[in-house]
């Protein structure tokens, strides 16, 4: 059922949107809304609590689909669904009432000035205060941040063991404020803004977790959903960079010589490229989740791969596309370089590309990944 509701969304609201939002570099309220009511923002909430009650394969349909048509709207719920994936094994069952009924947006706070793409070790505080909790924090980039209705934050422990503790925090709790607006070369509309935390006062009961136990948290839940989904993004800017430059090279006619774009072997062969890339990034994506479905010995190595995989391919086939589709990618209207430049983001979103291909090495040489 959500399948067809999902392509309402996309082709009612997304699809329309997509130039505007990045063109003006404006959050897509319209389509969040829009997944909201039709209940696609709790697919992953269970039916206890209203939920759709399906799992991450879904979760990267839906991320994988979106991306075809707004990178921004994409990114967005690939940081919902990784935000929603800790309130699932963390938050009470009125938060995740509110997600489920698609009142709830949520996204990720983790990265922060200091440890950079280093999410695994926030540098902010966290200090009792009778039975509130303090924090302070310079948050580098939350995706959504001035509309998201609370954020996955990360800290130092208050007193635990341990290299961090998540917390739930109200986008609209005093002492916070957005450092925006996000102007950026790609993903436009996700407003991934900077956030200032000044002494924001949260009950102890805004705990995610046990204190200290945020790491834990980070690696077992969010990084095997966010590289995922975020994999499923990419997959996504890959699939639209195939089709557009398909249609295009069938479409375009040299008419001199009576022939298509597409009747050239090189034109041919490029697209031959991208589409094996494509199906190679994909084909990963479906095994990580067949890995992580069954447990699978080699599921955490399919996991740090499948994020470096899909990003690289991303970066590669729209490349190929702005070659192969000419003068013509240039132009916004046909979407092929709105895809190149949203495609960029995923290498150096935490965990990055680079730091993915150094946990690849030492999993792969029976080395600690930390
Ligand atoms: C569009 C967008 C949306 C985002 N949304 C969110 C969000 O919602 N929540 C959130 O918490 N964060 C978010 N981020 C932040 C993201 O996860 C990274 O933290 C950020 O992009 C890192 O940028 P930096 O310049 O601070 O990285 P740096 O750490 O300064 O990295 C700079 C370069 O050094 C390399 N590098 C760094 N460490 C290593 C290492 N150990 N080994 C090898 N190479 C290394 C990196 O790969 C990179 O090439 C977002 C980022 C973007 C671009």
């Amino acid at each position: 059922m959500f399948h067809s509701a999902l392509e309402r969304v996309i082709h009612d609201v997304v699809t329309p949107s997509a130039l505007a939002v990045d063109r003006e570099g404006r959050f897509p309220s319209e389509a969040v809304t829009a997944l909201g009511a039709a209940g696609i923002l709790g697919l992953t909430v269970a039916t206890e609590h209203g939920g759709v009650g399906k799992g991450l394969a879904e979760a990267a349909q839906v991320v994988e689909r979106l991306a075809r048509a707004c990178g921004s709207t994409a990114m967005v719920a690939c940081m919902h669904y990784s935000g929603v994936a800790v309130l699932n094994a963390t938050a009470p069952a009125s938060v995740l009432r509110e997600v489920a009924a698609g009142r709830h947006l949520s996204t990720l706070a983790f990265s922060e000035q200091g440890s950079r793409s280093h999410f695994w070790a926030p540098l902010s505080s966290a200090r009792n205060d009778g039975g509130n909790v303090i924090l302070d924090a310079e948050k580098s980039w939350i995706t959504s941040a001035s509309h998201a209705t609370a954020y996955v934050w990360s800290s130092r422990p208050l007193g635990g063991e341990g290299a961090s503790t998540l917390w739930l925090v109200p986008r609209d709790a005093p002492g916070l404020s957005v450092r925006g607006p996000f102007d950026g070369l790609g993903l436009r509309g996700n407003d991934a803004s900077p956030v200032r935390a000044q002494g924001v006062c949260v009950p102890g009961s805004a705990r995610l977790g046990d204190d200290g136990k945020g790491f834990d948290l980070m690696m077992g839940v969010v990084l095997p959903t966010f590289n995922v989904l975020n994999a499923a993004a990419s997959v996504g800017h890959c699939e639209a960079a195939v089709s557009a430059t398909a249609t295009h090279a069938t479409a375009t006619r040299h008419e001199e010589a009576g022939t298509s774009l597409a009747d050239l072997p090189t034109i041919r062969a490029n697209i031959a490229r991208m589409r094996s890339r494509t199906d190679m990034a994909a084909t990963l994506l479906g095994d990580t989740l067949a890995a992580m479905a069954v447990g699978r010995p080699d599921t955490m190595l399919r996991v740090l791969e499948v994020k470096a995989v899909a990003s690289e391919a991303a970066i590669d086939v729209t490349m190929l596309a702005m070659r192969t589709c000419g003068g013509a990618a240039y132009r916004k209207e046909g979407g092929v370089e709105r895809h190149f430049r949203d495609a960029q983001a995923a290498s150096v979103m935490g965990p990055t590309t680079d730091v993915l291909y150094d946990f690849i090495g030492k999993a792969t040489c029976g080395l600690p990944l930390f």
